[in-house]
């Protein structure tokens, strides 16, 4: 995998149906693996079990997420008849953040040290073992911060000297109205906070509804600014990169 050129690539799928994207990803790795947030992103799984009935997916159980996340994601498990690996935080390093810091230090001093535990750590530990990750990315989601972000890319952020990884974004080119024209044609399942005016999900402490016209990503950690409003998880949404 070391030798694609991701920008070309990237480039060539850019014309093409999203399933071509699903294809070409899995002719490279038999081990990409959907990261599933428990929101529209289902459309992912999805599109992947038209081209791959053994599709793998995990999702970031921080244990912050709404009571209706957690129905959805075994909705959605039963739905399609899958396994999702749930992946938790490192139970003593978040028992000391709680113990020296409390449930809600993300609202003093910022959301990046919690979501580090509660997310960056045990997905750097799951992509540490793996051949490529699949993310529902778009670029209509954050002009901020997710402009740029390319179909295909190698995962600087994640490969190690020891291990490469490449990351997907499958429906980076999609638009919001796509993604739920999609849901509602093939009558998929979604999260029943979207009909309580929530667009972008996250846990339940930092994520609330939108106004009209306020954009998706306004209702994530509200009190920072908007250039700030990623987790670590997307950590060079820009950069295509040849290894
Ligand atoms: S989104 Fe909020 S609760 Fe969830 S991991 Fe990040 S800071 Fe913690």
């Amino acid at each position: 995998m070391s030798n694609i050129d991701y920008s070309a690539e990237a480039n060539r799928l850019e014309t093409l149906p999203a399933l071509e994207t699903f294809k070409w990803i899995f002719e490279q790795t038999d081990d990409a693996w959907i990261s599933f947030s428990g929101a529209e992103d289902v459309v992912l799984i999805d599109l992947a079990l038209q081209v791959n009935p053994n599709v793998k997916v995990f999702s970031l159980d921080t244990g912050r997420l709404h009571p209706e996340t957690y129905e959805f994601i075994e909705q959605v498990r039963k739905h399609y008849d899958i396994e999702i690996e749930l992946l938790s935080p490192d139970a003593e390093k978040l028992q000391t953040l709680v113990k020296e810091k409390g449930l809600f230090s993300f609202y003093e001093d910022g959301h990046q040290e919690c979501c580090g535990i509660r997310k960056v750590q045990p997905l750097r530990k799951k992509l540490g073992s793996i051949g490529a990750w699949i993310t529902g990315q778009r670029r209509d989601q954050s002009l901020d911060t997710r402009a740029e972000v390319p179909l295909v890319q190698y995962d600087k952020a994640f490969s190690t000297e020891e291990h490469s990884l490449f990351k997907a974004n499958p429906l980076a080119n999609w638009t919001s109205e796509e993604v739920w024209g999609y849901i509602r044609a093939n009558e998929i399942p979604y999260n029943k906070l979207h009909e309580q005016g929530y667009i972008s999900i996250g846990c339940q402490p930092c994520t609330r509804p939108v106004l009209p016209n306020q954009h998706e990503r306004g209702g994530r950690w509200w009190w920072e600014e908007a250039t700030e409003k990623e987790c670590g998880l997307h950590a060079i949404p820009v950069k295509t990169v040849s290894a």
